[in-house]
């Protein structure tokens, strides 16, 4: 009979959290404001650099290039 009272009552409305995600700087640690490109504090760049596996595709891709382009030589040097 209670029970369903009980359900009710006990469950308290979570608190959503609104969590807002302020990066920091990572040259001198100042918050970042969103969407900040630069920062205030030092004037750098918020942009993180390019990470080295899109430096090693590229390597990869060129060096897959240099290969067609050798093979494609050496055909056109035998025929
Ligand atoms: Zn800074």
């Amino acid at each position: 009979m209670d029970d369903q009272a009980r359900d009710d009552c006990g469950t308290e409305p979570r608190v959503a959290a609104v969590v807002f995600r302020v990066s920091l700087c990572r040259s001198c640690g100042t918050g970042l404001p969103q969407n900040a490109a630069y920062c205030p504090g030092c004037g750098r760049s918020t942009q993180p650099p390019p990470p080295a596996e899109a430096l090693a595709g590229l390597m990869l891709a060129t060096a897959g290039l240099m290969l067609l382009l050798s093979a494609a030589a050496k055909r056109a040097g035998r025929a």
